[in-house]
C-alpha cells in the first residue's frame, strides 16, 4: 500500500537542534524563536542574502586568504593576489560584486601587511581558527564533534609575549564598540583562554575593514572566569525555553529591528515590517 507522508507535522525541538551554541545563535535565540526555529530545527534556507552580507562575506574571504598567504611566504602582497582571491569568491557567489570588494582592497592590503611585520615573531598564529568545547570546557578537536557545546570561529589570532590578540574583521559602516560586539569579543576570548592557557591577557581587536580602523578591548582571565559564570544560566534559560517545543508552542518577536533583516519574513504570518 502506498504510504502518504505528511509534510505539516512540523518537527520538536531538540537538545541537538541548539548545541552547539555560537555567538549568533545564542543571539537568534533570544531575538525570535520563530527565526530560530526556521532557521535551525527546519533548518529553510533563506530566499535571498542581502547584498551587504554578499560584501562582507567576499570581504572576509579575501582578507582571510591573503593573511594565509602572507604568512606562509613571509613576504608582502601586492593587488593581483586580492584580484584571484576575490574572483574565486564570486564563483562560489555569482551575485557578488567585484567592483564593491575591490574598493576594500588598499584597506585589505595595508593591514595584511602591517600584521606582517606585527606578528612576525608570534608562537601562535592562524588565520580563521576554529574552536569548540565540550560541556565542562575542554578543548575538542573536532570542531563538529557531537560533544560540541560552545563553538566559534575566530578571525586571525597571534602572540605576543603573555597576551594573545584575537581580531575580528567588520566591513559594516558602524564605529561603535557597543554590548554586543563585546560580548561577542568575550565569547571568542573564552574559547581561546580554553585552548591557550598559557596566555595571561587577551587583546580583542575589531578591524573594521571599511575604515581600516582597529579598536581594543583587554580581557583577563578573571573577566572571563566572571563571563563564563553569566554566560551558563543564559544557555540554560534557552535550552529550557526551546526543548521539547514543537512550532505551535513558541513565541515569535515580531518588531521593526527584529523582522527587518529576517531571513523568514516571506513566511512569516507576524512579520512587521
Ligand atoms: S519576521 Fe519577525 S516575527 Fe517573523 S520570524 Fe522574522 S523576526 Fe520573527
Amino acid at each position: 500500500m502506498e504510504k502518504t507522508i505528511n509534510t505539516d507535522v512540523k518537527p520538536m525541538v531538540e537538545l541537538r537542534h541548539l548545541r552547539p551554541w555560537s555567538f549568533s545563535k545564542v543571539q537568534k535565540a533570544k531575538r525570535c524563536q520563530y527565526e530560530f526555529y526556521w532557521n535551525y530545527v527546519e533548518k529553510r534556507e533563506p530566499i535571498e542574502k542581502a547584498d551587504f552580507l554578499i560584501l562582507g562575506s567576499g570581504v572576509h574571504f579575501v582578507l582571510e586568504n591573503a593573511l594565509k598567504v602572507a604568512f606562509k611566504r613571509e613576504r608582502p602582497l601586492n593587488k593581483d593576489l586580492l584580484f584571484y582571491f576575490a574572483e574565486n569568491f564570486k564563483k562560489e557567489e555569482p551575485l557578488a560584486k567585484l567592483e564593491k570588494i575591490v574598493e576594500f582592497f588598499p584597506n585589505i592590503l595595508r593591514y595584511v601587511n602591517g600584521q606582517l611585520r606585527r606578528a612576525s615573531e608570534s608562537k601562535v598564529i592562524a588565520s580563521e581558527m576554529e574552536l569548540a568545547v565540550d560541556k565542562n570546557f575542554n578543548v575538542l578537536s573536532n570542531f563538529s564533534s557531537e560533544k560540541a557545546f560552545l563553538r566559534g570561529k575566530l578571525d586571525f589570532v597571534f602572540s605576543k609575549g603573555d597576551t594573545l590578540y584575537i581580531v575580528d574583521h567588520k566591513t559594516n559602516r558602524s564605529r561603535e564598540f557597543n554590548n554586543k560586539i563585546k560580548t561577542q569579543l568575550r565569547w571568542y576570548a573564552l574559547l581561546a583562554s580554553v585552548r591557550f592557557p598559557e596566555f595571561r591577557r587577551f587583546a580583542l581587536e575589531i578591524h573594521n575593514v571599511r575604515y581600516g580602523t582597529v579598536g581594543r578591548l583587554i580581557f583577563t582571565e578573571n573577566d572571563l572566569k566572571a563571563f563564563r559564570t553569566k554566560l551558563l544560566p543564559v544557555i540554560e534559560t534557552l535550552e529550557e525555553e526551546f526543548v521539547g517545543k514543537v512550532f505551535e508552542d513558541l513565541v515569535p518577536s515580531p518588531c521593526e529591528s527584529n523582522c527587518r533583516w529576517c531571513d523568514f519574513r516571506h513566511i512569516c504570518k507576524m512579520a512587521s515590517y
